[in-house]
């Protein structure tokens, strides 16, 4: 199969049709038409096998997240999803992963309402999967990492840690320890969270005009969280007994090693923001309407760095020393 053939049969034609796309894949370039009074939002991510992704990833699953992980930084600035591009880089034309994988990217562009409108096919020695996503946001709206003050409260979306441990399970690391086995469909659970994640991208749009600062948890909350103070140039306290936890977290592993996927489990894709005292009544209607749970976490302080507490009482976490894989 010639690439042009892999393109039409695989990519062409499908997802959602916007009419904001003047002329799709096909000729040099894609033409699409910004909205007025938009900024365009446009962020890249690579999925390399062997680095970020087992080879023997569910090809759907690999469809699915590369395109997630990318929707997530667009919720993230608080954009709308638009359009996207495609990289692949294959070993092999094997049609069969071909088409789980373009049927979990498809999943989540029809979902999320984006377009694929072009990318490059090239042959790799390993499976090189790079998105870049383009979303809209109106001018001047968008949420960054730099807006955070001393006194705003820390909030953030969903449960912490499942990917982790989730990617554990995948690993046979918590099923190698005795007096732990993961009820099968708790271990499901996780695993999805890992191969799954939602992109939080209604409630990313719901922050704007009331968060002073977001991010996306892609590296592990302590790890994601520094990144706002530094650009902040502010500290913080995490509360961590307020750490939203699955059920299949809590009864799958002890509290201690629970709280360790929660502050640096990687990969939750989940939201972390920061809102002033005078916004969160506001929050509290704005979120209710994206239909997404969220709990407050922790305050921004003056500085001081990160501090982590536990009923108050300073807390020293068990080091789950997290690797990228
Ligand atoms: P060029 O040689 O001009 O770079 P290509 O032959 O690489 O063009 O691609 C032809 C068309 O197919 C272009 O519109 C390009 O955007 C699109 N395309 C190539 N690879 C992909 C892909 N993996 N997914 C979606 N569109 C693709
Ligand atoms: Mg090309």
């Amino acid at each position: 199969m010639k690439e042009f053939q892999l393109i039409d049969q695989y990519f062409c034609g499908r997802g959602p049709q916007r009419r904001d796309v003047k002329h799709g894949i096909g000729d040099d370039c894609a033409l699409v038409q910004p909205s007025e009074n938009k900024q365009l939002a446009i962020s890249c991510d690579t999925l390399v096998e062997g680095v970020h992704f087992f080879a023997d990833m569910p090809a759907w699953a690999l469809g699915y997240k590369a395109l997630a992980v990318n929707l997530s930084d667009l919720a993230a600035m608080g954009a709308e999803p638009a359009w996207f591009t495609l990289g692949l880089s294959l070993p092999s034309v094997d049609e069969a992963w071909l088409a789980g994988f373009s049927e979990g990217l498809f999943e989540a562009a029809e979902y999320y309402g984006i377009a694929l409108i072009g990318g490059d096919t090239t042959q790799s020695p390993v499976k090189v999967i790079a998105v870049t996503v383009n979303g809209q946001v109106p001018e001047g709206k968008a949420l960054t990492r730099f807006g955070a003050r001393s006194g705003d409260w820390i909030y953030v979306t969903g449960t912490l840690g499942d990917s982790a441990l989730g990617l554990d399970l995948l690993r046979g690391r918590q099923q190698a320890q005795p007096n732990q086995k993961v009820a099968p469909e708790h271990s499901e659970f996780l695993i999805e969270r890992h191969y799954r994640p939602t992109p939080r991208v209604l409630a990313g749009q719901a922050l704007r005009g009331l968060a002073s600062a977001a991010i996306d948890l892609s590296d592990g909350l302590v790890s994601d969280i520094g990144h706002i103070l530094n650009a902040s140039n502010v500290g913080a306290t995490i509360e961590v007994d307020k750490l939203p936890l699955s059920a299949a977290m809590k009864e799958s592993v002890a509290l201690e090693e629970a709280l360790g996927y929660a502050l640096t489990g990687g990969e939750d894709y989940e939201l972390l923001f920061t809102v002033p005292e005078a916004q969160r009544g506001a929050l509290e209607i704005a979120l209710a309407h994206a239909g997404v749970k969220f709990v407050r976490i922790g305050q921004i302080s003056a500085g001081g760095g990160l501090k982590l507490s536990f009923n108050g009482q300073p807390f020293a976490p068990v080091n789950k020393g997290f690797e990228h894989f």
